[in-house]
This record gives structure tokens, C-alpha cells and sequence, in this order.
């Protein structure tokens, strides 16, 4: 047994009661939060490791419930094109990928994800699958060897795709069982599987329902995109040959429902936001990705109002050129603000849940993480809350909404093991990841046919 002892930081719980503890201490016994409150409080007995967090603020770790990490080599190429075009750039990079190029993306991903204290992600994979080697297999050892929190959802292609993407759905029925036999649970139940098409019109009707069958023997969930954009529905129209929506189309092949996690929504109507309500089906809202290509403001006061469960997320690292969920917070209360003409459609507080306890849940984590409360698992991070760009820290969750960023975040505890210590990764060489990621890249985008700027 080993325990870990958060001493003397002012303690943000995120519980359902909303404690907060001046000076504070969390206990963190093997995997999971022994005690949490007041120091006065801390029960006696012998303490393997003590951080001393004076000054800082402690906080559970961040859920990111969308993203792509490996689109990270793609980062900063193509942000002024429109998503269609962005992605005809994008997906050759990847048919680059060997095994290596995958697992160092992935892992400078995640990485990047636990500097910005997101202990938890959904990682949605954009990959086809050559010959010689599995992605899935590069992308779990690498959230293996990071020791994040992850979820791999491998986005199914099933037809209207690049060719090298798709592929037919006994296939895909075979790789998403064997690995979730393989995988899901795996490493203390950090690592899970879950299952869904990438983009709704590379699906047939059939296709949805024998993956919706296919999760149910599983007992994985579904993750998948919403409309982006209005020309998403152009498409669905086009490829499915008659005039309907996606939610519509989702209710008729049994693909909403509590277990099933809708990302990157915009084009949706009252109808469908009603559909997505009744049936608890989850959202995931990306606002900085939305505004990268123009295509609108996210409708997040519809969901508010509708009583949607919402989780937020970053998307992928080439698609808002980050991964700072405290930046998708910012965003989300602009633009439901701003959709809404309202100061008031999002407030600060609610804006934490959806990155924590309201994230956790929409992605079936409830109960596991996403606030700070004894049971719970260890995932922890803290802040340097003394800097200039925060001072005064008068309202703390308004202080982390608006004004803080991904790079405040100092420690980064996961599953009870410290992972980020002062901003310094502890299970790799960062500078020699770097250094890989930076010459893989360039020469995936090279044999991509990319000319890079100077
Ligand atoms: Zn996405």
C-alpha cells in the first residue's frame, strides 16, 4: 500500500456539495482519494510521500471527451481551409504513419493532454490500417506507457471515404472485439474501448444498427461525431438518398441513449435536440474547434435548457492547434453567451462541471472521477494560482473559467500515481520525444506531399 499526501493548498472538491477547503488536504491511498478536507482534519497514521501545495490550488483532473491525437503531426498545417479541404490535407499525413510515427503521436498527445491537466480523454483514432501493423495497438500501449486516462474509440469508415480508411464492417467487428477483449478494463480499468463510425454518412443504415448490436454484446459504449456542419447534412442526405436529420436518423437505428456520446455537435435542430433529451443521450462540445473553421457558433443553451448531459472536450490537436480544456471552458461560456445574447446561458460553475463531474458522466466515467471525494479514483491536479494573470483570485471558478490556462497546472496525479511533478513529466524524456515527434513529422508530411512553410 502507498500513500500520497496533498498538504496545505486551498482544495477545489467539484462535489455535488461544492466544499472548498482553504487549507486543505487530499490523501490519496493506492489508487484512490482516502480523505479529502480541512488539514485540522487529516486522520493520523504514516504518510509514504507528502507534496507540500501551499499556495497552490488542488482540483480533480480534467475530462477532454474528444479528441484525435493522431492529428497531432498536422498541427498548425491548413488552419485558414474549410474543414472538408483541411481534412484532404490532414488524412494523408496519417496514411503516412508507420507504427512508430503512430505511437510517439499518440504519445506526445497525451502528454500534451496531462501538461494541460486533462486527466481523462476520449481519443476518437483517425487512422487506416495498413498492412504490417494495428494502430489501436500503438495507440494503447502508448496511453499505457503515459498513464493516462483514456478511452480509444476507433472511428469506423464504412464507405464514401478515402479508400485506405475504410473498411468493411465484419472487419471492424473483429478488431473492436478483440481489442475489447484484449484491452478494455485493462491497467486498474484506466484503459477502455468503445466503438462508432467516424463520420455519419460513411454508414448505412445496417451499419449503424450491427454496431449498436455490437456495443451491446460488448458493453462498450458508442462514440461518434454530430453534424459539424450544414454540409454534413447535405451529404447524409445525399449518400442515405432521402431528406433526414442525423439525430433522426440516429432514434431509427437504436443509436441514441445514455450509453451513447454525440461529439462535436453544431447543425441540430429543436426536433433533434428534443430527440437527444429524451433518450439521455450524451453531448460533447468543442466551441474553440467550431469557431477554428468558421463554420458557427455551438447551440449550447438548447442543451442547458433541454436538460442534455454535456461533457466538453478540445478535439484534435490540428483542429483548434491545442488541447487546453480551460480554454474550451472560456469558449463555451462565449459562445453560449454570445448565441444566446445572454451573459447568463453558461455560468463559470457549470462550466467546471461539464470539464469534470458533468464530463465524467457523459462519458460513462460517473462515479470513477471528475470531482475530488474519498473512493474516488486518484486522478488530482493542482495550479499555481500566484501568478499575475490570476490575481486576485477573488472568484476561483470564474478564475479557472477566464482566466486561467492548460499551463497553470504544476502536478498531475493519475489512478494515485504522479505523472507531471512541477510541470515536469516523470515517465519520459520530454525533450527526446520532442525531438522524434518533430522529425517523424516532417517526414509523414513530406511523403504526404506537403510543402511546409520555412
Ligand atoms: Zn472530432
Amino acid at each position: 500500500m502507498t500513500t500520497t499526501l496533498f498538504e496545505g493548498g486551498r482544495v477545489l472538491t467539484l462535489d455535488a456539495d461544492g466544499n472548498d477547503y482553504q487549507d486543505g488536504c487530499v490523501l490519496v491511498r493506492d489508487d484512490r482519494i482516502d480523505y479529502v478536507g480541512p488539514r485540522d482534519g487529516l486522520p493520523a497514521g504514516p504518510v509514504d510521500r507528502t507534496l507540500d501545495v501551499g499556495g497552490k490550488l488542488v482540483m480533480p483532473g480534467l475530462v477532454n471527451g474528444h479528441t484525435h491525437l493522431s492529428m497531432v503531426f498536422g498541427r498548425t498545417l491548413g488552419p485558414e481551409k474549410r474543414l472538408m479541404q483541411w481534412l484532404d490535407q490532414q488524412l494523408p499525413i496519417i496514411e503516412a504513419f508507420d507504427e512508430e510515427a503512430m505511437y510517439v503521436a499518440q504519445l506526445l498527445g497525451c502528454l500534451e493532454n496531462l501538461k494541460n491537466g486533462n486527466t481523462t480523454l476520449v481519443e476518437n483514432l483517425v487512422a487506416p490500417h495498413p498492412p504490417g501493423y494495428t494502430p489501436e495497438h500503438a495507440v494503447l500501449q502508448a496511453m499505457r506507457d503515459a498513464g493516462v486516462r483514456a478511452t480509444l474509440a476507433p472511428g469506423f469508415l464504412g464507405r464514401n471515404f478515402r479508400p485506405s480508411y475504410t473498411e468493411s464492417l465484419d472487419l471492424q467487428a473483429r478488431r473492436i472485439i478483440d481489442l475489447t477483449h484484449d484491452w478494455h478494463g485493462a491497467d486498474n480499468d484506466r484503459l477502455r474501448l468503445a466503438t462508432g463510425p467516424l463520420l455519419p454518412w460513411c454508414m448505412d443504415e445496417a451499419m449503424f444498427r450491427q454496431t449498436r448490436a455490437l456495443a451491446d454484446d460488448l458493453g462498450i459504449t458508442l462514440h461518434m461525431h454530430g453534424a459539424e456542419t450544414k454540409e454534413f447534412h447535405a451529404l447524409i442526405a445525399r449518400h442515405f438518398g432521402r431528406d433526414i436529420r442525423q439525430v433522426e436518423l440516429l432514434a431509427e437505428t437504436g443509436c441514441l441513449g445514455p450509453d451513447v456520446q454525440l461529439a462535436a455537435v453544431y447543425d441540430i435542430s429543436p426536433d433533434e435536440v428534443r430527440l437527444l433529451a429524451e433518450s439521455d443521450t450524451r453531448v460533447l462540445l468543442d466551441p474553440p474547434t467550431r469557431l477554428f473553421w468558421g463554420t458557427g457558433f455551438p447551440p449550447i443553451h438548447p442543451f442547458l435548457e433541454a436538460g442534455v448531459t454535456c461533457g466538453l472536450a478540445t478535439n484534435g490537436p490540428a483542429a483548434n492547434c491545442g488541447q487546453d480544456l480551460f480554454e474550451s471552458m472560456k469558449y463555451a461560456c462565449a459562445t453560449a453567451k454570445t448565441a444566446k445574447g445572454d451573459p447568463d446561458a453558461l455560468d463559470a460553475a457549470r462550466a467546471l462541471r461539464m470539464a469534470t463531474s458533468e464530463g465524467a458522466l457523459a462519458i460513462g466515467r460517473e462515479g470513477q472521477v471528475g470531482s475530488l471525494a474519498p473512493g474516488l479514483k486518484a486522478d488530482i491536479i493542482t495550479l499555481d494560482l500566484h501568478q499575475p494573470h490570476l490575481a486576485p483570485t477573488l472568484d476561483v471558478r470564474a478564475a479557472l473559467v477566464y482566466s486561467a490556462r492548460g499551463t497553470d497546472v504544476r502536478d498531475v496525479m493519475v489512478d494515485g500515481r504522479l505523472l507531471i511533478e512541477d510541470r515536469r513529466a516523470l515517465f519520459l524524456d520530454e525533450s527526446a520525444l520532442l525531438e522524434q515527434a518533430g522529425r517523424l513529422a516532417r517526414r509523414c508530411a513530406r511523403e504526404a506531399g506537403i510543402a511546409l512553410p520555412g
